[in-house]
């Protein structure tokens, strides 16, 4: 899948963690080193001004490669690059965090939090022109220039969360790595953050790469989605595609699993079971233990990656054309 003009590539990306027990442990008990391959062999562009959106469960990986992305980890594999950005200079990248309480210091005055990045960038020359800008920043997020004198535990949980955005947004940022933004808010402060990041991206040419748990955060947020498992992408596709015809039956399980405000009595399909350990990933398709449609060849060989139709799938089933036969739970 070739993107036009992408912000952000990221080739056949790779992270592995040394998990292993300290080294005297090791030698007494004979233990091996162990490792964790929390993203493994994952390739996607993000377009300029478009939203992509990672979701899966926690585990996943969707988060290491939030920070590999943003340099706070380095990866084991592969490789990640930057299209031009503004004026020729290098592309700015942000991450915005899901916890604002714990991603701002709670000693200093809002004004100085988002003021901060401005003065260490000297994105402006004098005194009165930071001051300017901080109250801008704070009107652009929907807060009031007096709330750049209070601290962080005056405001709400929303509240905060704006703030965090209105810090991001100071240093100019093309690319904003957005890790569960709203997930530690209730479902109108999320509705709220989510209109206002929609309105932000559209208003300053923005692009998003979008990390969340729920398929329906994402759900008006983004041009393409991928889910990922276990460390892999088993399904990428455009939004509209993958919730109108989601291939991969782990896909299917996220979409169904959403809770519909029209049919709040509709019946679901019974979860199947939490994802295995990564330490000790199983055989074939990792997804086989909670599949109903896994067969011999999925416990012994991982799926590739394949194009059908506008999404590119992880699956034997989908390969096999047996995804969306009756006796397999289609509709007829
Ligand atoms: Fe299920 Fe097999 Fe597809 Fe894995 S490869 S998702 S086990 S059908």
């Amino acid at each position: 899948m070739t993107a036009v003009d992408p912000i952000l590539s990221v080739d056949h990306v790779s992270k592995k963690f040394d998990v292993s027990a300290p080294w005297l442990n090791r030698v007494l008990e004979r233990k091996p080193k162990l490792y964790v391959e929390a993203v493994n062999d994952v390739s996607f562009t993000v377009p300029r001004g478009s939203c992509f959106s990672i979701v899966g469960e926690s585990g996943c990986g969707k988060s290491t490669v939030a920070r590999l992305i943003t340099g706070l980890y380095a990866t084991s594999a592969g490789d990640i690059g930057f299209g031009e950005g503004r004026g020729g200079k290098p592309v700015r990248v942000q991450m915005i965090f899901q916890d604002p309480h714990s991603s701002l210091n709670p000693r200093w005055r809002v004004g100085d939090i988002i003021a901060e990045p401005i003065r260490e960038m000297h994105l402006r020359d004098t005194k009165e022109e930071v001051l300017e800008r901080v109250d801008e920043l704070l009107g652009t997020v929907g807060l009031a220039p007096d709330d750049a004198k209070k601290y962080p535990h005056e405001f709400s949980g929303g509240q905060r969360q704006r703030i965090s955005i209105a810090r991001a947004l100071a240093s100019e940022p093309e690319l904003l790595v957005c890790d569960e933004p709203t997930s530690a808010l209730d479902v109108s402060v999320q509705a709220q953050i989510l209109n206002l990041m929609r309105r932000l991206q559209q208003e300053l040419g923005l692009t998003y790469l979008f990390i969340s748990h729920d398929l329906s955060v994402v759900r008006h947020m983004s041009d393409m989605i991928a889910v990922m498992y276990l460390g892999k992408i088993v399904e990428m596709a455009p939004a509209e595609v993958l919730f109108r015809q989601p291939k991969h039956p782990y896909s299917r399980l996220l979409l169904a699993t959403i809770p519909d405000i029209h049919e709040p009595n509709r019946d679901r399909p019974l979860q199947t079971g939490e994802p295995p350990s990564p330490l000790a990933p199983p055989p074939g398709c990792t997804f086989h233990p909670r599949c109903g449609l896994a067969n011999e060849r999925c416990s012994n060989q991982m799926p590739n990656l394949t194009t059908s139709g506008r999404a590119t799938v992880r699956c034997h089933a989908v390969e096999e054309n047996r995804i969306d036969r009756p006796e397999n739970g289609a509709a007829v």
